[in-house]
């Protein structure tokens, strides 16, 4: 694979993942789009980013089946030789107050959110370490950090995914292998556009900056903790919120 650095941004297909896959193509990375559901929306994004005169394919894996991460990554490594760049971006919703939540959308949300963030990085750890260098950077959601009503299961996800990044990063600092997290605010995609009006803009209220965030404001920050400019940082947790969570 020449000199380019390999990355996979899993969930890539749309929304947040989709605009961090463009922007680290644009650095020069090969891009490996993870998708579930979404193969045609992957297969777009792997056209945008051949348009561009660079290079990805699209891998489909639930990164929730452990399994299917293992055969996923045995892919990657054995075709590409390397990952130097791994997003854990895929997420899902299932938003109630805690006397409505049912017991299995508590544990869907904390098997893709959070569950699926520990299965990918299980499966790539060993090669980074062996690499002496990688770049991790998990999507939490400053919702993990300040706690949200109604979504008990999703903050509970991403609180973990901070407790994650962190042990990661004490793990595997000595071998160059950083792991940092991104908590986005609220930003626009189908995860926030099927809000309630009302809730937008109670939402919009608490935003300093007085405006939802676009996916490229957290492209920008992942290509940022996957760059070289980056070596020195691990174990943080980047809020792209419009100032929200300070
Ligand atoms: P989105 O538009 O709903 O996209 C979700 C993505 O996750 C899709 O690409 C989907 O892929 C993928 N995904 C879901 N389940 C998956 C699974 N089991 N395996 C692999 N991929 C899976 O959401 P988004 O707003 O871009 O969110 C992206 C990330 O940012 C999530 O982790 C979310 O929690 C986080 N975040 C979002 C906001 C926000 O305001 N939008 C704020 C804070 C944090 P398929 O379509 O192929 O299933």
């Amino acid at each position: 694979m020449e000199d380019r650095k390999v990355a996979l941004v899993t969930g890539a297909g749309r929304g947040i993942g989709k605009a961090i896959a463009l922007k680290l193509a644009a650095e020069g990375m090969f891009v490996i789009v993870n998708y579930n559901g979404s193969a045609q929306a992957a297969a777009d994004t792997v056209k945008e980013i051949e348009e561009m005169g660079q290079s990805a394919v699209a891998m489909q894996c639930d990164v929730s089946d452990f399994a299917a991460c293992e055969s996923l990554f045995k892919e990657v490594i054995g075709t590409y030789g390397r990952l130097d760049v791994l997003v854990n971006n895929a997420g899902i919703t299932r938003d109630n107050l805690i006397l409505k939540m049912k017991e299995e959308d508590f544990d869907e949300v904390i098997r893709v959110n959070l569950k699926g963030a520990f299965n990918t990085t299980k499966c790539v750890a060993r090669q980074m370490v062996k690499q002496r260098g990688g770049r991790i950077i998990n999507i939490s959601s400053v919702v993990g950090v300040m706690g949200n009503a109604g979504q008990a299961n999703y903050a509970a996800a991403k609180a973990g995914i901070i407790g994650l990044t962190k042990t990661m990063a004490r793990e595997l600092a000595s071998r160059h292998v950083t792991v940092n997290a991104i908590a986005p605010g609220f930003i626009e995609t189908s995860m926030t556009e099927k809000l309630p009006e009302q809730i937008r803009e109670s939402y919009q209220g608490q935003i300093p900056m007085g405006a939802f965030g676009k996916p490229e404001d957290v492209a920008n920050a992942a290509a940022f903790l996957a760059s070289e400019n980056a070596g020195y940082i691990t174990g943080q947790v980047l809020c792209v919120d419009g100032g929200m969570c300070m």
